[in-house]
C-alpha cells in the first residue's frame, strides 16, 4: 500500500499545475446556484478527456463512475459543489471573475477542480484498487433547498449505492498544506424565521387606544431567547439570532405591525423540531395575550451535519499517513450550515476541511467576502489526499 501512497503523491505533484489551471478557469467563469451550465459542460469535458463517462443529474449536476478491479466490492462517493455567489470580486488577479457580480467566494471552484484532479489520479491507478468511486459534482450548495437534496431525490445515492461519502471544504483559518477533521456533530442546521407581529397603530400619545406591536415583538424576542437557555439540552449547541426588526412608525406614531427576521441553528433534529414548535407557540401566545397576533413562518434550511465517527477516524488516520501528523488537525464545531449535511443523514459521511490560508502572502480573508482567495498550495494537497482517502476506504471489507 505504501508504494501506492507514494505513487499518488507523485501523480498529485505532477498534476498540480493542471489542477491550478482548472481552478483558475472555473474562478474566472463563476455561475450562480442552479445556473452552473458552463461549469457542467467544463466538468463533463474534463472527465471525457480522461475517458470517464458521465451522466447529468439535478439539471446542472454531473455524476461519474470510476471502476477499479472487482467493481462490485464496495462503492465510495466523493462530492464537490460547483456554484458561486452574488458578490463582485475585488481581487486583482489574472484569473479574476469575468462575470460581473458573480464570484467563487466560497471556494467551490477549488472543490470542483480538486475533484477533477482526484478523478485524474484515480483513473490512472484504477488497476491498483478494488471497488468503485462515484463522483458527485452537485449544483447549488449556496441556495435553498440545496443542490444536495435534489441530487439525493434524483437518485445520486442509488445504483450503485455508496457505503460512504467524502466531501471537503476550503478553510481560511487553516494554513495551506494542512487539513482538519471532526467526528460526530460538526455543522448546524439553519432555519430562517420570519415573524409578523400585528397590533393596532395610532398616535404615540394615546397608547391606550392602540395595540403596540413593538412592545409585543420585544417581549417575543426576549422570551424566545429563554427557549434557548431554559428548554434546550445544555450539551447541544444551538443558536437563535435576530438580525432584522422593522417597525415603521415614528417618535409619535405606533405602527400597525412589526416584522422580525432571524436564524435558528441546531445540532440535533429532534431539538430542531421541538425548539421551532415551542417558539411558534410562545410567539403566538404572547401576541394574543397582549391583544395582537403573530404570523410565525419558518423557511426550513439544511439539516445539521454529522460526521460518522468511525469513518472519520479512519479518514483522519489515512490523512496522517498521507501528509504527516503535523498537518492534520482537529476541528471545532462550527454553527454555519452546509448542504453536504443532507448526504450525512443517508449514508456514512466525512466532511473535512482543506487549509487555504497563507499569512505571509496576505491570503487571510474569509469566505463570502469580495477579496476571498486561496493559497493554491492547497491544490497540491486536496486531489491526492482525497484519492488516497477513497482508496483506503475501498480497501476495507
Ligand atoms: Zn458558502
Ligand atoms: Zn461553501
Amino acid at each position: 500500500m505504501s508504494s501506492l501512497l507514494k505513487k499518488i503523491q507523485e501523480l498529485a505533484e505532477q498534476q498540480a499545475h493542471a489542477n491550478i489551471a482548472a481552478r483558475r478557469h472555473l474562478h474566472s467563469h463563476p455561475e450562480l446556484s442552479f445556473h452552473e451550465f458552463e461549469t457542467q459542460v467544463y466538468v463533463e469535458k474534463q472527465l471525457h478527456e480522461l475517458g470517464i463517462p458521465t451522466q447529468r443529474i439535478a439539471n446542472t449536476g454531473v455524476i461519474a463512475i470510476i471502476e477499479g478491479k472487482n467493481p462490485h466490492k464496495k462503492v465510495v462517493a466523493l462530492r464537490a459543489d460547483m456554484d458561486a455567489l452574488p458578490i463582485q470580486e475585488t481581487n486583482d488577479v489574472p484569473y479574476k471573475s469575468q462575470n460581473p457580480g458573480v464570484m467563487h467566494a466560497c471556494g467551490h471552484d477549488v472543490h470542483t477542480s480538486s475533484l477533477l484532479g482526484t478523478a485524474r489520479i484515480l483513473q490512472s491507478v484504477k488497476e491498483e484498487f478494488e471497488g468503485t468511486i462515484k463522483l458527485l459534482f452537485q449544483p447549488a450548495e449556496e441556495k435553498a433547498p440545496g443542490g444536495a437534496s435534489i441530487m439525493i431525490q434524483e437518485g445520486a445515492l442509488q445504483n450503485p449505492s455508496p457505503a460512504g461519502i467524502l466531501g471537503q471544504h476550503v478553510a481560511t483559518n487553516i494554513p495551506a498544506g494542512k487539513v482538519g477533521f471532526r467526528e460526530g456533530m460538526y455543522m448546524a442546521s439553519a432555519d430562517e424565521l420570519y415573524l409578523t407581529v400585528k397590533g393596532k397603530g395610532g398616535h404615540g400619545a394615546m397608547p391606550d387606544q392602540c395595540i403596540d406591536p413593538i412592545l409585543i415583538a420585544s417581549h417575543i424576542i426576549i422570551a424566545m431567547q429563554q427557549i434557548i437557555s431554559r428548554n434546550k439540552n445544555p450539551r447541544l449547541p444551538s443558536v437563535l439570532s435576530f438580525g432584522k426588526f422593522i417597525a415603521e412608525g415614528a417618535t409619535n406614531v405606533i405602527p400597525n405591525e412589526v416584522k422580525i427576521e432571524g436564524t435558528f441553528r441546531a445540532m440535533d433534529e429532534e431539538w430542531r423540531a421541538d425548539g421551532l414548535a415551542k417558539m411558534k407557540k410562545l410567539a403566538e401566545g404572547i401576541a394574543e395575550s397582549m391583544g395582537g397576533s403573530c404570523d410565525f413562518f419558518v423557511l426550513k434550511g439544511y439539516p445539521f451535519l454529522k460526521n460518522n465517527p468511525e469513518l472519520t477516524r479512519r479518514m483522519k488516520e489515512a490523512a496522517i499517513a498521507y501528509m504527516g501528523a503535523d498537518n492534520v488537525i482537529d476541528l471545532d464545531i462550527w454553527m454555519a450550515a452546509e448542504d453536504f449535511a443532507f448526504y450525512t443523514h443517508h449514508v456514512d459521511a466525512c466532511f473535512y476541511r482543506l487549509g487555504t490560508r497563507n499569512d505571509d502572502k496576505g491570503i487571510v480573508n474569509g469566505v463570502h467576502t469580495p477579496n476571498f482567495n486561496i493559497d493554491e498550495k492547497a491544490l497540491h494537497v486536496g486531489p491526492g489526499l482525497m484519492a488516497w482517502l477513497a482508496i483506503q476506504e475501498l480497501s476495507l471489507a
